[in-house]
């Protein structure tokens, strides 16, 4: 599962700009709408501040 590491996320709004389906936003720390998100896990190659990351099932 996609998640968002808050820690990391300078809110530069990359990720969002490259999101095929539109399932980002970025005000501040950057959200995703599952009902919008599929995995396609385009978004981690362009955050800049690898705060995208993709957590195993059997780790949440
Ligand atoms: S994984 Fe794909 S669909 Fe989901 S937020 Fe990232 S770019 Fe958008
Ligand atoms: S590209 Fe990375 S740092 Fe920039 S808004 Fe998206 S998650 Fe945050």
């Amino acid at each position: 599962m996609l998640v968002v590491d808050e820690s990391k996320c300078v809110g530069c709004g990359l990720c969002v700009a490259f999101c095929p389906t539109g399932a980002l936003r970025a005000w501040g720390v950057c959200t995703i709408n599952r009902d919008d998100c599929n995995e396609c896990l385009v978004c981690v190659d362009y955050c800049p501040a690898d705060a995208l990351v993709v957590l195993e099932e059997s780790t949440i």
